[in-house]
């Protein structure tokens, strides 16, 4: 399929030839021909998918028509985040650059005069977070009368973050006639709601199951204690020659923590989390874009959505509280077919939690132990393919290993990531209490490097 078969002008396929694409990914080839005949549409799309260019670029030709009028916005987007309502702005500002669309962002964090200023001189395409867009609102700054297309992306997350009753209050003041595209990477019953009550008749376009995880991203588990984990993180960075991942805290407070902890060992790393400033946040998200650091320790809500291609590595530091979140952090590994690795920490409190992983994406996470051995990640040894998941170690049952899992394993211990069980053998430790199986005693080869 080509760009120029989906009904987009010319102006925009220049555009998108100047960026080097040769053909529109698969919820784009879906998505655009139903937006461009008007259509609302429900998009279920994890971000590395291409999402964004699929409303962005038919909200271009759309708009490309008309004119704006002073605080009277003829688009809107809703996102979550700053980060990503800047990334949306991106992409106007690339596919959009042969049209005169004006667009604002009102996001918290930034002056709101100057917001105010954009407004008043009207602008084409509006991409808000919830809560500055109902402030500005209230005060009387913005006429949402015109709105002809509405997009609320990243519905999921907004749910997450209980953005939902604002969201259903702006729908609500939008005008009728307009035209609505919803894009999640998972739909869960209150998201489904939502479109029955805001979208009309739309067609539903996906490009990923729900609880689908990327089949080129391997998943690996590791038991550890909170104690460790910082060490056994730096043992697997170091380990994986690890050369750029986002890595993942639940708590804001963690992230200085552990970056100062993996600076002191080394490494270019850096937090970003919702505490920061916003222009320290824009700052360091650029400046992990531009390769000037390696390692970025986030909270959720701060990588939300963030486009950052070519990971090799994602880090869960902690077990996401939300299984569903699980999908959104790996979800930045293992994009546009390249192969990519996802460690997961996990101690003896968190196995609610991997359950709750392990029951959405529909299968075990392969359970290792972090090993010393001299193998890096830069290729991906194809013998950690050979160990699937239904011959992995389970970290909740004992399990006899058949012969030919033991054979699978023998191979990988070949490639410096070892088997939890095989190494309980050899030390003679135990699983732990509950059928956990942890380090215990038994201390990481990269202790002793
Ligand atoms: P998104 O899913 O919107 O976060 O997009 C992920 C990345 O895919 C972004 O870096 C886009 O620039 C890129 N992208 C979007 N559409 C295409 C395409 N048709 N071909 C190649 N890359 C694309």
């Amino acid at each position: 399929m080509l760009f120029e078969k989906l009904g987009l002008g010319e102006k925009t396929l220049k555009a998108i030839n100047d960026c080097g694409y040769t053909q529109p990914t698969p919820i784009q080839e879906k998505a655009i021909p139903l937006i461009l005949m008007s259509r609302d549409v429900v998009g279920l799309a994890q971000t590395g998918t291409g999402k964004t260019a699929s409303f962005t670029l038919p909200m271009i030709e759309i708009l490309s028509g008309g004119r704006a009028k002073a605080r009277m916005p003829r688009s809107l987007i809703l996102t979550p985040t700053r980060e990503l309502a800047a990334q949306i702005a991106e992409n106007f500002d690339t596919y959009g650059k042969y049209h005169n669309l004006e667009k604002a962002l009102l996001v918290g964090g930034t002056s709101m005069d100057k917001q105010i200023q954009k407004l008043d001189r009207g602008v084409d395409v509006l991409i808000a977070t919830p809560g500055r867009l109902l402030d500005l609102f209230e005060r009387g700054k913005i006429l949402l009368t015109d709105i002809k297309v509405f997009v609320i992306d990243e519905a999921d997350r907004m749910l997450d973050m209980g953005f939902i009753p604002d969201i259903e209050k702006i729908a609500s003041i939008l005008p009728f006639s307009r035209q609505t595209l919803l894009f999640s990477a998972t739909m869960p019953p209150v998201i489904r709601k939502l479109t029955e009550k805001f979208l009309s008749n739309p067609k539903e376009v996906s490009v990923t199951l729900p609880s689908s995880t990327a089949e080129n991203v391997e998943q690996f588990l590791v038991w550890t204690d909170s104690k460790r984990k910082m060490e056994v993180l730096a043992g697997i960075i170091k380990q994986d020659n690890v050369k750029n991942a986002f890595i993942f805290c639940n708590r804001k407070r963690d992230i200085d923590g552990l970056s100062k902890f993996l600076f002191s060992r080394g490494y270019a790393a850096k937090g970003l989390h919702g505490d920061m400033a916003q222009a320290k946040r824009t700052e360091t998200f650029q400046a992990f874009k531009d390769s000037e650091f390696d390692l970025l320790i986030c909270s959720d809500v701060a990588a939300r959505g963030l486009d950052v291609s070519n990971m090799s590595h994602v880090f869960n530091f902690d077990v996401p509280f939300n299984a569903e979140d699980y999908i959104h952090r790996i979800g930045r590994t293992g994009r546009a077919g390249k192969v990519g690795r996802a460690w997961t920490f996990a101690c003896k409190d968190d196995v609610k939690f991997v359950d709750a992983v392990e029951a959405l994406i529909k299968k075990k996470i392969t359970v290792q132990k972090a090993g010393g051995g001299k193998n890096s990640f830069g290729s991906v040894p194809k013998t950690v393919k050979a160990v699937d998941n239904k011959s992995k170690a389970s970290h909740s049952k004992g399990q006899e290993k058949s012969k030919g899992q033991e054979k699978k394993q023998k191979t990988f211990k070949a490639c410096s990531v070892k088997p939890v069980k095989q190494e309980c053998k050899k030390s003679g430790n135990k699983p732990s209490q509950g059928g956990i199986q942890g380090f215990g005693s038994d201390i990481p080869d990269f202790f002793d490097n």
